[in-house]
């Protein structure tokens, strides 16, 4: 999950994909799509390899779109030999790949790891039972702990997304997911709110008043949540909200839902607001009027805030003079000390 990671991304088509979850458009866009062969994956390697300049770089084939491992073994082979032959000439790193927890089994684990998987995304959503039927998942919490164990039992590196406000999620069923994700101590989750998508379960529901999306407050609101608590366990959080390739790549079309562009930084920005606002609590800075705030270097952005919103939220609630933010190597990243300016 280094900074320094190029990643060379290959979509597979959901062929096939015999399920039809609530908030997944794929089935019904399939008939659009093709099957990469695997004689173009090769090309596709070597052009993108072409083009990476970095040579500090640890260089990663990603499959995306869902249940690679639902694929017919054979096809699988095909797709994962360009990969292989790549990884063992040293001209890649890591491969990866994501899927359904229930579409992992000893057998397909032995096949992909003597080909040289790495990674293996699980597309888990939620552990509440309750949820993964309301949205048709087509398996259970049970699946999921199954598949986590086989892969790490194959020591592969472990991703888990999860879903924010899916039809019958509430904070507590949500609170659980990340309660289970942090036992089986992943090597990274992605974290995605909900949005109602254009021919989907969900609009259906949405169109008929059944499915009511989280709005955009009360989805950053578990999202910090869940978000300090992954931090706290020591897991790293790559991804919160949707991708952009996903955007572009399956012209998603967003009928309603909590969809913000910078919904992780919406997130941190009230993780700090939080932070700050425990310090002005302190009665040492209460009566000052010119404040200073110092962070990690890795943090002032988050420090002022999304749109510089913290900065004016506190300059406003305390009709601040000033409000600096400096930047001090004393201070590890997300810890934070506010001081009355004038007292240095
Ligand atoms: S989320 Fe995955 S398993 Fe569910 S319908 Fe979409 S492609 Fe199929």
């Amino acid at each position: 999950m280094s900074m320094n990671k190029s990643i060379i991304p290959i979509f597979i088509p959901h062929v096939g994909c015999p399920h039809d979850c609530s908030f997944c458009n794929q089935k019904r866009i399939a008939g659009e799509r093709r099957e990469v062969s695997g004689k173009e994956l090769s090309e596709t390697i070597d052009t993108y390899l072409s083009t990476i300049t970095n040579d500090k770089a640890s260089i990663e084939v990603a499959f995306y779109g869902g249940s690679f491992t639902g694929l017919p073994l054979d096809n699988q082979r095909e797709l994962l030999m360009p990969a292989y032959r790549a990884k063992e000439a040293g001209k890649i790193d890591d491969i990866r790949l994501s899927t359904r927890p229930d579409y992992i089994n000893d057998k397909v684990l032995s096949e992909i790891y003597k080909l040289g998987v790495s990674t293996i995304e699980l597309g888990v959503q939620s552990t509440n039972d309750e949820v993964l039927i309301k949205n048709l998942r087509g398996h259970s919490s049970q699946d999921v702990e199954m598949a986590v164990n086989l892969i790490k039992a194959y020591n592969i590196q472990l991703g888990l997304q999860m879903m924010i406000g899916l039809l019958g999620d509430t904070p507590e069923t949500i609170a659980e997911t990340v309660k289970d994700f942090i036992k089986w101590r992943p090597n990274f989750v992605r974290i995605y709110p909900t949005i109602v998508i254009k021919d989907t379960h969900l609009e259906e529901l949405y169109n008929l008043g059944i499915y009511k999306p989280m709005d955009l407050e009360e989805v950053i609101s578990i999202g910090k949540d869940a978000l300090l608590a992954f931090n706290t366990a020591n897991i790293p959080v790559i991804r919160m909200g949707l991708q952009s390739t996903e955007e572009i790549t399956y012209g998603v079309g967003i009928v309603a839902g909590p969809y913000h562009p910078a919904y992780r930084e919406l997130v941190e920005t009230e993780i700090f607001r939080d932070k700050i606002q425990r310090e002005f609590d302190k009665e040492d800075i209460k009566n000052s009027q010119e404040i200073v705030i110092y962070c990690n270097k890795r943090d002032p952005s988050k420090v002022a805030g999304y749109k510089k919103s913290n900065k004016d939220y506190f300059t406003h609630k305390y009709k601040l003079k000033s409000l600096k933010i400096k930047i001090t190597d004393q201070l590890m990243e997300g810890e934070l000390v506010v001081k009355n300016d004038s007292d240095n």
